[in-house]
């Protein structure tokens, strides 16, 4: 109803992008439903570890003596699996500088070359080709996490293996596919039509395919290498990158968002696609503000719940800020 009068499946045309460049980012300003899509995919690979080495598998099996052990630890010391983070270690790494790989710079000209960017895309296209081809600048992650992922499952703690295990992950940060996220109807509570497009760019599975192979390398290094079973078992008779094609697979097979969508109300100029000017304005309006991750343009390299704060501050500012009789879409 209250969408009603703004024809909402005419998408507001104000000119933008609405809802597009969904970059695991989506978004439609509407004014109770601000969602956002252009995002990062993540995958990884468990390794078995040696015998006796504590891990948190025990405790995603929910087996009562490690949930025990887990709690007493908690209560009386504050230490212990509960009070440890899950992922426990970053890495942020620039895709052409793996020690050891390959040179792939050709290889990534080739790639580019041979998949121009459609129009429209230019603006996240030429930004990500500028941060892939710089041996200075950070285009992957790697992270660990003190037990094994069922990346093959709807949910990854389902069905889990026995025995102890760790996971090495990979997130690509700058992806260059991107997808959409619209309205289906002018009912507000009707489900929106979400289109991630996840890995839809070849570019996108050729990056995670060597991010998976260097996950190879990482774990055939010291000192992480004596502290795994030689021979022992992974998540999945597939999680052996022995070369490209087979991790191009496996990256397609399971990788998934690591919901950071960003970028479908983006602050560009309005001729490039943007959806919100730099006071945060809807264009084609004087007082509607999208306050959210939705007007980032891209995805921040590392996770964004700051620069979340950041907008949201931003916007609180005076100078920027909206008078208490604006209307102002909150996303915090
Ligand atoms: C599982 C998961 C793990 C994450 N981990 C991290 C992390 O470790 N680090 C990090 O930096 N980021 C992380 N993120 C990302 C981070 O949480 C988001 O980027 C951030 O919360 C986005 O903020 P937002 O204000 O745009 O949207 P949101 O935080 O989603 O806020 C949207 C708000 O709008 C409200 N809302 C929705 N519909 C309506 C409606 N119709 N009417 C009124 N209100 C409505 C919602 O209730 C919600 O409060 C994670 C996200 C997820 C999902």
């Amino acid at each position: 109803m209250l969408l009603e009068p703004f024809n909402p499946l005419s998408c507001w045309n104000s000119g933008g992008l609405v809802g597009q460049n969904y970059s695991e980012s989506m978004a439609f300003p509407n004014w109770l439903i601000i969602l956002t899509w252009e995002s990062i995919f993540e995958t990884g690979i468990c390794f078995e570890v040696k015998d006796g080495l504590v891990t948190a598998d025990g405790m995603l099996r929910q087996e009562p003596d490690a949930m025990q052990t887990a709690t007493q630890l908690y209560a009386g010391h504050q230490t212990g699996l509960l009070a440890a983070a899950g992922w426990s270690s970053h890495a942020f790494v620039p895709v052409l500088d793996f020690p050891s790989e390959p040179d792939r710079q050709m290889e990534l000209q080739k790639i580019f070359e041979r998949y121009p960017p459609e129009t429209g895309d230019e603006f996240q296209f030429n930004f990500v080709r500028s941060v892939l081809e710089d041996r200075e600048v950070a285009s992957s992650t790697f992270l660990s996490f003190p037990a094994q992922c069922n990346l093959h499952a709807d949910f990854f703690t389902k069905d889990l293996q026995p025995g102890n295990f760790i996971t090495i992950g990979t997130i690509q940060v700058h992806p260059v596919s991107s997808g959409s996220f619209h309205i289906s109807s002018p009912d507000p509570v009707a489900a929106p039509i979400i289109d991630p497009r996840y890995l839809s760019h070849p570019l996108d599975v050729e990056i995670m395919a060597w991010c998976l192979q260097f996950i190879e390398k990482i774990a055939e290094t010291e000192p992480l290498k004596s502290l795994l079973k030689p021979g022992g078992k992974r998540n999945h008779p597939t999680a052996y990158m022995e070369d490209l094609e087979a991790a191009r697979d496996y990256a397609r097979t399971t990788a998934s968002t690591s919901f950071h969508p960003v970028s479908t109300c983006a602050m560009l100029p309005r001729e490039k696609g943007g959806v919100v000017n730099e006071r945060l304005i809807v264009y084609g309006t004087t007082n509607l503000r999208v306050v959210n991750a939705s007007v980032m343009v891209i995805i921040p390299r590392g996770n964004i719940q700051s620069s979340v704060y950041a907008i949201a501050e931003r916007a609180a500012d005076t100078k920027v800020g909206f008078k208490r009789s604006e209307n102002c879409a909150f996303g915090l």
